[in-house]
């Protein structure tokens, strides 16, 4: 069984040396204990949250313990099961990390969940029918709650999360608009993904500037913004809000290498009467059966729509990690290993 450990902890930005491939033997299936699965995983999810758990700051999840896989989403195919409702075949999502094989208990709720892949590809359960849809859901309804009308904003619109509020507050019939790193993840999201507009941030190197963007994008003003990355852009947005209007803080990647982020503009919250609230999806698994039901329906239907990256092989992890960090990813990161 190849896996890929935390060697050490980065300094700032994860370099290819705080990741070490090491190989260690696979137990046989009869060796199984009862209620144990054994899962062979086709992907791995890469995700920004991992990079908070490299490090041993203070964050909301635990710090990975170092020489231990790393820790991720994955799905895949039981090859093994001593547990009476997993059979030799079914198409799991787990928690399984970075290596091939995982041996899962399957007892303990919450580990393995079973998924159908008639009408949804297997990858869709890390992305769009996964942790980060869920996520890109509950921000948007519950937080920035959209109003047929109104206009709602997105920051890494094309990403795993940003696409998915983009379409989910179309079909909330808002006026949506994004921001995206270059002229491709901008064209996309306009005219693949549905949305009204798509700032590409990069051509802005004033505040000025990035503003006078908005106000053309969203003439109402903003209503409702859903935060994945921080920085020039939230500054933008927070002065183009109306009042009453909500902030959904669901990332702030543009820090997570331990980079301040600068707020010039936050007054604004108080001038506009904001609500800002900052929530982690796992904190919240009441919504995940009503988030997952409309989710998986409109990705079988074809109208949620998602992209993917994917590195090949789980050598090529830490690489595209490191480029999930640094916007080098095209919607939502995978690693395939079959
Ligand atoms: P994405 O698929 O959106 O990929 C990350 C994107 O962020 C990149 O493609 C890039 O987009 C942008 N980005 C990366 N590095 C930087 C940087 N240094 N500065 C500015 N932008 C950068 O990832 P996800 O959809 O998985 O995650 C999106 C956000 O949601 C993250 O902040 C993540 O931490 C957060 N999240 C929060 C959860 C929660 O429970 N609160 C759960 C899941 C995700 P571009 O090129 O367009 O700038």
């Amino acid at each position: 069984n190849r896996q890929i450990v935390l060697a050490s902890r980065p300094q700032g930005e994860p370099s290819a040396d705080n990741f070490r491939l090491v190989e260690s033997p696979l137990a046989p299936p009869e060796q199984l204990a009862d209620g144990q699965v054994l899962v062979r995983h086709h992907f791995l999810s890469l995700d920004p949250y991992m990079r908070g758990r490299m490090s041993e700051g203070k964050s909301y999840a635990q710090p990975q313990p170092l020489n231990e896989v790393m820790i991720g989403g994955t799905v895949g195919e039981v090859i093994a099961s001593r547990h009476p409702q997993y059979a030799v075949g079914d198409k799991v999502v787990g928690m399984g990390g970075w290596q091939e094989y995982a041996v899962v208990n399957a007892a303990q709720p919450g580990l393995l969940r079973k998924v159908d892949t008639t009408h949804i590809p297997l990858s869709a359960y890390l992305g769009a029918v996964g942790m980060p849809g869920v996520t890109a859901w509950y921000g948007l309804m519950k937080i920035c709650e959209p109003r047929a009308g109104g206009t709602i904003s997105v920051s890494a619109a094309s990403g795993a999360v940003g696409s998915a509020v983009g379409q989910l507050a179309k079909s909330r019939g808002c006026r949506v608009v994004g921001f995206a790193g270059g002229p491709d993840k901008c064209r996309y999201v306009v005219e693949e993904l549905g949305f009204d507009a798509c700032i590409d941030y990069r051509q802005h190197a004033t505040l000025d500037s990035l503003q006078a963007a908005l106000r053309e994008a969203a003439p109402q003003g903003i209503d409702g913004h859903f935060e994945n990355v921080g920085g020039m852009v939230l500054d933008a947005v927070l002065l183009q809000m109306n009042a009453f209007g909500r902030i959904a803080v669901c990332g702030m990647i543009a820090g997570y290498n331990g980079e301040p982020i600068p707020l010039r503009h936050p007054q604004m919250i108080l001038t506009s009467r904001l609500r800002v609230e900052g929530f982690i999806v796992s904190e919240h698994m009441e919504v995940w059966p009503e988030a997952l039901k409309e989710l998986g329906t409109l990705v079988a239907t074809g109208r949620l729509k998602y992209r993917e990256s994917v590195a090949q092989g789980l050598a090529s992890a830490p690489e595209a990690f490191i480029g999930l960090l640094k916007g080098r990813n095209f919607g939502k990161q995978l690693v395939k290993l079959i």
